[in-house]
């Protein structure tokens, strides 16, 4: 089984990145922020508790984003996954060497997807997603309009902004990313399993860069 990590900086297009890999090499995408979001829907004290984290920028305890991993990494019976917002820190990090064991995962992919502040903070107060089929769209970059304004292409349905898509919650989360996921690039530079990627250009362009490197590092 294989494994990919991106780091990047919110909003460096992960997700996008995640799909258009996962379309081409039938990988499972799993994104500990859709997980997330799907816990923090319940009504429940840990509910509640998910959610004023994700709305405030912060991060989510370890120990409960491990648990929602784990679990859905354990059922899945891909031949390889993308992670999508994991790990977020070295422990994390650290967590993930152990799960990969326990999985069998025999190659780790970590992309490095390096983007300027302006760019991010452009694409992150610009989101708004389809609540429906989960399409997401950009208000203010070109390629990333929907056709209409404020209407999903796919399903017709009118889009709306994530709750946690505002300009204090980019700036909450960008500290905490600079503070304690960037230290990761160190990380695995160090283990030789990191491969920087420019994210200043477009999705297709970051795209292409991922793949050329693993149609290279194909083994
Ligand atoms: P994302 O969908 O990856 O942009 O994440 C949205 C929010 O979910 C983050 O701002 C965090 O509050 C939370 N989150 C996502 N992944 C993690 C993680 N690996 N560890 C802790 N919190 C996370």
């Amino acid at each position: 089984m294989r494994g990919i990590i991106l780091i990047a900086p919110p909003a460096a297009g992960k997700g996008t990145q995640s799909s258009l890999l996962c379309k081409k090499y039938k990988f499972v995408h799993v994104s500990t922020g859709d997980l997330l979001r799907e816990a923090a829907a319940k009504d429940t004290e840990e509910g509640l508790y998910i959610r004023e984290k994700m709305n405030s920028g912060e991060l989510v305890d370890n120990s409960l984003t491990i648990k929602l991993l784990e679990n859905k990494l354990k059922r899945s019976k891909a031949s390889g996954f993308i992670l999508d917002g994991f790990p977020r820190d070295i422990d994390q990090a650290k967590s993930l060497d152990k799960i990969m064991e326990e999985i069998n995962i025999s190659r780790l992919y970590v992309f490095y997807i390096d983007v300027d502040f302006d760019v991010v903070k452009k694409r992150y107060t610009g989101r708004v997603a389809c609540p429906s089929c989960g399409e997401v769209y950009n208000k203010f970059i070109d390629e990333l309009k929907p056709k209409m304004p404020g209407i999903c292409d796919k399903c017709e349905c009118k889009l709306i902004t994530r709750s946690d898509d505002n300009e204090k919650t980019f700036n909450k989360r960008y500290e905490v990313y600079a503070e304690k996921t960037a230290p990761l690039v160190k990380f695995y530079n160090r283990e030789k399993m990191l491969y920087r990627i420019d994210g200043n250009l477009s999705a297709k362009e970051i795209n292409k860069q991922i793949v050329d490197i693993l149609e290279v590092q194909n083994d």
